[in-house]
């Protein structure tokens, strides 16, 4: 197999656990929606200029009350501000964080936030004060109480995104009065980022739903150097740098310096070569020589 014939880079193991996740409080989770009735789906569905209410502030009686016992799904984007924001390694944040699951419906890994192992189970980072990662808090998070979709038309291939306003009946910042639409609570939660990172993501997340991996599974060599690519940058950055990877591919000089120091850059990057890798989906950015 030409990508991994002399890699001299150790990887940290991991064996994806199958397990099913148990029902929770809330789960926040970007779906893909493969349909040709999204009207029919659960929650109700907001339309782009349509207004919803909804106020959350630290005298709300439910206040923190959403932050614990979450099946809070983290995407590549999420952890690279994570850890950023912790000043740890992508590496340091997997394992300290994160639970790693495989659902029986898809064929990667889902990753999601470890919540603390107190009786609430409330999120490693809450606090009385609240979130103590707000300004780098995952795109699941910002979006609340709203929920991000994927429609994917299968007739014309084409991908748009839809919303669905679905706060828990605790959620008291429903009641409230002030109004927001997509876009407003988008922009007053500096989402829009996230929402644009999350929806690259699960473009490609959706290919994962028909087995790319033939008999080794998403634990073979080929799954754990995608998983590595898209959710441990750090690890990816040794990888491109210290394997004998940029003698294999063709990659622009401005792309490599680039990729070197922006944690955002090299997971996009590392999007394409997963694409590129794992289905022979051309890209701009990398080519076999
Ligand atoms: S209003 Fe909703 S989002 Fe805000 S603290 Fe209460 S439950 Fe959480
Ligand atoms: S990251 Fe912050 S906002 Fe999100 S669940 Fe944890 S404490 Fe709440």
């Amino acid at each position: 197999m030409l990508l991994f014939e002399q890699l001299n880079i150790q990887h940290r193991t991991f064996n994806i656990e199958h397990r099913i996740i148990e029902k929770s409080n809330t789960e926040t989770q970007m779906k893909y929606i493969e349909t040709d009735k999204p009207e029919t789906l659960a929650g109700h569905k907001i339309e782009r200029q349509e207004k919803f209410s909804f106020r959350c502030h630290s005298e709300i009686s439910c206040f923190n009350q959403c932050c614990r016992n979450l099946n809070l799904f983290l995407y590549p984007y999420d952890i690279v501000r994570l850890k950023q924001r912790l000043k740890i390694s992508s590496d340091q944040f997997l394992d300290r964080y994160v639970d790693i699951v495989l659902r029986e419906t898809n064929f990667f890994p889902e990753v999601l936030l470890s919540m603390a192992e107190n009786d609430p189970k409330t999120c490693p980072f809450l606090t009385s004060d609240g979130c103590t990662v707000y300004t780098d808090r995952p795109d699941a998070c910002r979006t609340f109480p709203l929920e991000q979709g994927l429609y994917y038309n299968a007739r014309t291939s084409e991908t748009t995104s839809v919303y669905f306003f679905k706060p828990p009946d605790f959620c008291m910042g429903q009641h409230e009065k002030q109004q927001w639409t997509i876009e407003t609570w988008a922009e007053d939660q500096q989402a829009v980022i996230y929402n644009q990172m999350t929806a690259h993501w699960s473009e490609i997340k959706r290919l994962f739903q028909d087995n790319p991996w033939g008999p080794a599974g998403p634990n073979g060599a080929l799954g754990k150097m995608a998983f590595m690519a898209t959710y441990n940058v750090d690890r990816f950055r040794d990888f491109v740098f210290k394997s004998s990877m940029i003698k294999r591919y063709s990659i622009k000089k401005k792309t490599l310096n680039k990729i070197k120091k922006d944690d955002a850059a090299l997971m996009k990057f590392g999007f394409e070569w997963v694409k590129l890798v794992v289905w022979g989906i051309a890209s701009a950015l990398i080519r076999p020589v």
